[in-house]
């Protein structure tokens, strides 16, 4: 039977060791949290990860790794100096400052480079020892990013999937890093890419398209013979256990909760419509909390009718406290708080409650439902799930979320108040307008905010990854059925020995040949001559170029050869005897109206440029920034859609040029016409983008029809790329 095998950093359980002791804690975070719930739930899940503790000692290994076994896990031990530069360092003062955007605090170290490449190894040869090639293999977040290409080294068919928790910085941020094409290429080995938002996307395609110069059609990369999807999937929280925990503590007698709670209630009973802000994070410099207090300094200034009316809880959870940049964060947090309640405290008041700790779970949603305002403002935040969890644990509808925009969680909970984080006014302005908010307003914003986080949960996030890896990795199944092998290869053959007569249509550009800048330079050598002249050569067997490609060059380059031309998508056709005919009107108006039309687009598009046919107009971008054509192609779309409809033409979409032309000509209908009357026993197609569509959707079942590369496509089979066309034609040939 498969399994599902969870790799990441950390295990659900940390293995610690005090006073001599070995210690088992329940990891923390969201990640531990959330696919804990996933984990347990099955029998046939294994999660592999660090242990949270480095030893040599061969006993001790023993020892733990028994004991993780019951949970269904499986330790990596790690050397306790590999560990620091794979974890604090390139995990945590390399690949996450510069992530979040902090490229100042981003540090380039050899050192820390070959250890992250080391650990990502001793991982995969863990996942190795205990996989099969039958299973789904999760991998999570940005310590392990070169783990899905060495994996699929090894295993070639198997179902990887990988999350990144953590956003994914565009193009420019990333192109910093020394090692950014290894990083981006690691990722690739995945058949499923999952990221929190549309925006971190979009950020890695892009960064695929300009470091690796991969073909990427909408959110499919194409990375050799395979695809590689990315998607969006928010990572959420176990409503149900926060919110049934909620409703849970607030049944229970004041005397049973816990201290800090007591010590809560005491401060609210002396002044009971004290409002309660609060704010919590783990101590990290993308949290923005010195940028909190201060808009919370400048509101206890501005409305000095708030004195003594609110309190701001502060919760710091401690976190890398060995990096440098989290201890000045710490003791600059720490003079703010004192400077805030210095100046406006009174005996019976601080305005600030600050807690540097982390809090049990019942104390965290005691808080989380005791406040009003939940105040979130980090500078950057993969997601924020502190967030779904203050909503979750609502229960009452009263309260008010105020949230940056610069968190992944801001795309899914739009009826927060939404701030800039390093807009200290309008934040202090967000607190004052939280804590008039109308109740209503505050119910009906939490009620469509909670609705949201319960519908699509954890355990929904879980299983729609895990779904649609497995969709994924069917469709990629049946496209490789599709791929024309040796024994298919053989069999066509065979069909088109024996026929009494043959047909083939081949297209030429993508095709037969492959792609140059310019294409007037994508002209015939001698093999391909050979080649269609040994086919053509063959007994009752007709050669069809069908091309978008205009008549005079056609001519030039097959002046002498005997094989069918039919040029401009099947406006124009040579026949063996030599002379062109033409299928259509040679009124050409309509060019004066689209030919200034590409003009701009031309000048606007650096490396792009106009290709004049006789019934056709393309704009050829191939040349130009991919990004940039890309754009610039939809746009030409929206622009001429008009023009087309009123001047009775078509819009064409090739591999890279935008064809407009006299409507009701294609290749389908051309290749249709041409069969009309003759006999062939065996019809073949080969194309490679869509404007041979039509040919395979217009040709009769019984004809081979072949596409060149992998997208979706009518044809009944596939080859990758011109070379393999160019040997199965030898087959034929032969
Ligand atoms: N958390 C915790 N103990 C605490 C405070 C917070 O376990 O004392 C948890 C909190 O419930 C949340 C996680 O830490 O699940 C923080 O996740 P978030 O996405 O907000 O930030 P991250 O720490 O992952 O950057």
């Amino acid at each position: 039977m498969s399994k599902t095998i969870i790799v990441s950093n950390r295990l659900p359980v940390s293995i610690t060791e005090e006073n001599n002791e070995t210690v088992v804690k329940q990891s923390v975070g969201g990640l531990a949290t959330g696919m804990k719930a996933f984990h347990g739930n099955k029998t046939d899940s294994l999660w592999i990860g660090w242990p949270g503790i480095n030893t040599t000692d061969v006993k001790q290994k023993d020892k733990i790794s028994k004991y993780l076994k019951k949970e269904q896990c499986v330790p990596v031990f790690l050397e306790q100096e590999l560990f620091d530069n794979y974890y604090s360092g390139f995990s945590n003062r390399t690949i996450w400052p510069l992530f979040h955007y902090f490229t100042e605090y981003t540090q380039f170290d050899e050192t820390f480079w070959s250890s992250f490449t080391e650990v990502n190894k001793r991982f995969s040869e863990a996942v190795i020892a205990h996989a099969g090639g039958d299973d789904v293999v999760w991998i999570h977040d940005y310590q392990l990013m070169l783990l899905p290409t060495m994996l699929r080294e090894h295993f070639p068919d198997m179902r990887i999937g990988f999350f990144l928790h953590i956003p994914f910085p565009s193009f420019e941020i990333l192109r910093i890093l020394p090692w950014r094409e290894q990083i981006v290429e690691g990722i690739l080995g995945a058949d499923l890419v999952g990221f929190h938002t549309y925006d971190y996307a979009r950020h890695f395609i892009s960064c695929v398209r300009r470091l690796l110069g991969y073909e990427v059609e909408f959110n499919r990369i194409k990375v050799g013979k395979r695809n590689v999807v990315t998607d969006v999937f928010p990572m959420s929280i176990d409503f149900d256990t926060f919110h049934d925990t909620a409703i849970q503590i607030q049944s229970k007698p004041i005397q049973e909760r816990s201290k800090e709670h007591q010590d809560l209630d005491r401060f609210l009973l002396a002044s009971p419509d004290r409002k309660l802000i609060l704010s919590i994070d783990r101590l990290d410099y993308t949290k923005g909390i010195p940028n909190r207090l201060q808009a919370y300094e400048r509101f206890l200034l501005d409305n000095p009718a708030y004195l003594e009316k609110v309190a701001l809880i502060l919760l710091v959870v401690p976190s890398r406290d060995s990096v440098d940049q989290y201890m000045h964060l710490k003791s600059e947090i720490e003079e703010l708080v004192g400077r805030i309640n210095g100046e406006f405290g009174t005996l019976n008041w601080n305005p600030v409650i600050y807690f540097y700790r982390s809090l049990p779970f019942e104390n965290l949603i005691e808080l989380y439902s005791s406040s009003d305002i939940a105040l979130l403002t980090p500078l950057r935040d993969g997601m924020n799930l502190v967030a779904k969890e203050f909503i979750a644990s609502h229960v009452n509808l009263r309260g008010t979320l105020i949230l940056s925009e610069m968190a992944g969680a801001s795309k899914e909970l739009g009826e927060a108040i939404m701030v800039n984080p390093n807009n200290i006014e309008q934040v202090s302005r967000a607190i004052k307008d939280a804590l008039e908010m109308p109740l209503d307003a505050q119910m009906s914003a939490l009620d469509a905010m909670r609705k949201r986080i319960k519908r699509y949960d954890v355990h929904k996030w879980a299983d729609d990854f895990v779904s649609s890896l497995n969709r994924y990795h069917e469709q990629q199944k049946n496209l490789i059925a599709k791929k024309i092998k040796d024994k298919t290869a053989r069999h066509i053959a065979k069909e088109y020995t024996s026929a009494k007569s043959r047909i083939l249509f081949l297209d030429y550009d993508g095709t037969l040949v492959g792609f140059q800048a310019l294409p007037q330079n994508a002209y015939p050598g001698k093999d391909l001559y050979y080649l269609l002249d040994k086919i053509s050569g063959q007994q009752n067997t007709e050669l069809v170029l069908i091309s978008g490609r205009d008549k005079e060059t056609f001519n030039r380059w097959f002046e002498d050869k005997s094989y069918t031309l039919i040029a401009e998508h099947g406006a124009w056709k040579r026949s063996d005897d030599g002379v062109w005919e033409s299928r259509v009107s040679t009124n050409s108006d309509w060019k004066k109206i689209i030919y200034p039309v590409l003009e701009s687009f031309v000048d606007r598009t650096p490396g792009s440029h106009i290709e004049e046919k006789n019934y056709s107009l393309a704009w050829h971008y191939r040349s130009a920034d991919i990004e940039l054509g890309a754009i610039r192609a939809l746009e030409l779309r929206t622009d001429v859609a008009g023009l087309i409809m009123n001047n009775n033409l078509e819009i064409l979409e090739g591999n890279k040029v935008i064809e407009i032309k006299v409507s009701g000509i294609n290749k389908g209908v051309a290749a249709l016409e041409h069969l009309k009357n003759r006999h062939s026993g065996f019809v073949m197609a080969i194309g490679d983008d869509w404007t041979d569509e039509y040919m395979f959707r217009e040709l009769p079942p019984s004809a081979v029809t072949i596409k060149v590369g992998q997208d979706n496509s009518h044809a009944s089979y596939f080859l990758d790329n011109v070379n393999e066309v160019i040997d199965f034609l030898k087959i034929l040939a032969e």
